[in-house]
């Protein structure tokens, strides 16, 4: 009997900011075989530190952020330090030099190399307007994942701070779709910078499906919450195109819901008047 063993990359959600209720993650982004990684908004260096063994922490090759905001960029200068302490001098890819230490400020639709992994980074400026999504794949077994910082929360979107609707319009539902490509949205795991699920769901459970039966996906996101507290990675952006209704202007409940009857409104203003009704939720 022959043993396949099939080898796959590595993603380690840590969790930061929990017991203030931050709920962040951080993550770790690893090669088949763990050699190389990347660490993703590593906010609080000491909780990030106590998750990562000698040879993780050996793997990392560049500190990455999805934006600048301190509870996803405030421990660079932090884990660059103890990360020289073992020996190692690394890149900090961010969107923009807001991010402390940043070395390497990547285009839209950037691409880089971390072993058998291929990684795009979109820029979906918005929540900030130095947001970067990082897609990642790995070309030998198809499998995929998405870093998407405050910009894509699994049934949510982050609060405007320095952009629009028509942006967040654009980041969601043009930027990540575009570079994404349809035939990889059912096999690309989406990892958000916070775990915001429940409250999310408990949101359009109010507001806009508010009876089971509208919308099947959004029922079963509901159950899957009401069984676990951690949802990052568990849904893909084909999840997120069926039950987030950020991503489902068009959808006619959704229209009626944010006030919009007649089906009239730009997508925009049905963006904006969505993001208003969940701010003030
Ligand atoms: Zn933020």
């Amino acid at each position: 009997m022959i043993l396949r063993q099939t080898r796959k990359m590595h993603i380690k959600p840590i969790k930061m900011r929990w017991l203030t209720g931050g709920v962040n993650y951080s993550y770790l982004l690893s090669t088949q075989d763990g050699s190389k990684s990347w660490l993703i908004d590593p906010a609080e260096a000491g909780e990030v530190l106590a998750e990562l063994n000698k040879s993780q922490l050996a793997s990392v090759e560049a500190i990455v952020n999805t934006h600048h905001h301190y509870d996803h960029a405030g421990g660079n200068v932090a884990m660059l330090a103890a990360l020289k302490k073992e020996g190692h001098s690394v890149e900090v890819i961010a969107g923009s030099k807001t991010s402390p230490a940043a070395t390497k400020i990547p285009d839209h639709s950037q691409r880089f190399k971390l072993g058998e992994l291929e990684i795009t980074c979109i820029r979906t400026p918005c929540h900030t307007q130095d947001s970067i999504c990082y897609h990642v794949k790995d070309v030998s077994t198809n499998e995929q994942a998405i870093f998407t910082g405050d910009t894509l929360f699994t049934a949510g979107c982050g609060r405007f701070f320095e952009g629009t609707a028509s942006e967040m319009d654009a980041a969601l539902n043009d930027r990540i779709l575009n570079a994404v490509q349809e035939p990889n949205w059912s096999s690309t795991r989406v990892f958000p910078g916070h775990e915001y699920t429940k409250g999310n769901v408990n949101f359009i459970r109010k507001a806009i499906y508010r009876h089971v039966g509208e919308n099947n996906a959004f029922d079963a996101l509901e159950k899957f919450t009401n069984q676990y507290e951690i949802s990052t990675g568990h849904f893909t952006l084909s999840d997120e195109l069926r039950f987030n209704p950020f991503m489902r202007l068009d959808d006619p409940i959704v229209r009626k819901m944010v006030g919009d009857d007649k089906g009239s409104w730009s997508r925009s203003q049905v963006m904006n008047q969505l993001r208003k009704m969940k701010n003030a939720s």
